[in-house]
């Protein structure tokens, strides 16, 4: 029975030192030592032995079985350890591998146009607001001059929703909106996505507009001149002159186009100003004093202007962009041009 236990104890330690898990050396020890165990075993048998060997029999299981315990422990501290290196071996990082280089986006040439104008017309003292795309068909014409029968709805062709339910064909309504809750004065820039069945290599069917609208007391047309004047300076350069034309808005009178002095070739005449030196950027005008009459004003008490500008058209004249649809297409190819430019954005 003695040899029995030193049988036991041998091939137990040898078990335990060749486990190489911690998964083997808990297998190896329900094994030797679990409640089924060789060594549990072997005690259940002290009955079989004469009275007298009991006692040291007993003793020196639970000798072995003592020994055997803290072998066990022992060595399970060491395969955590030995465990534990392995996984920061295999975890480690490889500090010598290039870093994955991180797409970096560029701001959009539309995007773009329509901050820089709010930075120049924001240092100016205006307020940038904005309105509904889905738009009344009171807002988007009535309200501006433009009755139901009046000929300058057929300059817009408007995508209709129901019969007084539109895509607002111009950024306009803004203007009504705000006037209508507000008294003068009131100083205000209106950019947005505006709608037209329309498309070609200069038409989208969506666009984009900007547009402004000053009225207090006492605003002229010099007003008008002077502000459009700084704003094609700061926007295509200090160089930059502008020439008024007369036209026709159904919202304004009197009206005028304005044309910038060719950004390409400074006036000389080139391809782009199709030899005249001019390049016409915006539209404006006196706001017409049936348009303040019908928010509430006192056309005799307060005068305003308005002014407004396709942005695509800007983007397309400050970047030499020949085709409209390019702006919407998303070819980062295209789009990746204009990731040098940044940094005077507000
Ligand atoms: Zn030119």
């Amino acid at each position: 029975m003695l040899s029995k236990v030193e049988e036991i104890r041998k091939s137990a330690l040898a078990a335990c030192a060749q486990a190489r898990s911690v998964k083997e050396l808990e297998q190896a020890r329900v094994q030797f030592l679990g409640k089924k165990g060789e060594l549990t075993q072997l005690l259940r048998s002290t009955g079989q032995l004469p009275p007298e060997e009991r006692p040291r029999f007993g003793k020196l299981v639970n000798e072995v079985r003592d020994e055997l315990e803290a072998a066990w422990v022992e060595r399970e501290q060491q395969l955590f350890r030995e465990e534990e290196e392995r996984r920061l071996a295999a975890e480690a990082l490889d500090i010598t591998l290039p870093g994955r280089p991180i797409a970096r986006g560029s701001v959009h040439p539309i995007t773009r146009v329509i901050e820089e104008t709010k930075a120049i017309f924001m240092h100016m003292g205006y307020e940038v607001v904005e309105g509904p795309e889905v738009e009344w068909d009171y807002y988007n014409f009535e309200a501006l001059n433009i009755p139901p029968d009046h000929p300058a709805r057929d300059m817009q062709d408007t995508f209709f929703i129901t019969e007084q339910l539109l895509l607002r064909s111009q950024t306009s309504p803004v203007q009504i909106r705000v006037m209508e809750n507000r008294q003068p004065p009131i100083r205000i820039l209106a950019p947005g996505k505006v709608y037209r069945a329309d498309s070609d290599i200069t038409h989208s069917p969506m666009f984009h507009q900007i547009e402004g609208l000053v009225v207090d007391r006492g605003i002229t047309f010099a007003d008008l001149k002077g502000t459009l004047e700084l704003f094609a300076r700061r926007m295509f350069g200090a160089k930059t002159k502008i020439r008024l034309r007369p036209s026709y808005f159904p919202f304004t009178e009197p009206s005028a186009e304005v044309d910038v002095s060719c950004i390409m070739c400074g006036g000389t005449g080139c391809r782009v100003c199709k030899d005249t030196g001019w390049l016409e950027i915006l539209g404006s005008g006196m706001v017409d004093p049936r348009v303040l009459k019908g928010v509430g004003y006192d056309p005799r008490e307060v005068s305003g202007f308005a002014f407004g500008m396709g942005v695509e058209r800007i983007a397309m004249l400050k970047y030499g962009v020949n085709d409209i649809r390019l702006f919407f297409e998303n070819d980062v190819r295209f789009l990746r041009q204009f990731g040098s430019q940044g940094g005077r954005l507000c």
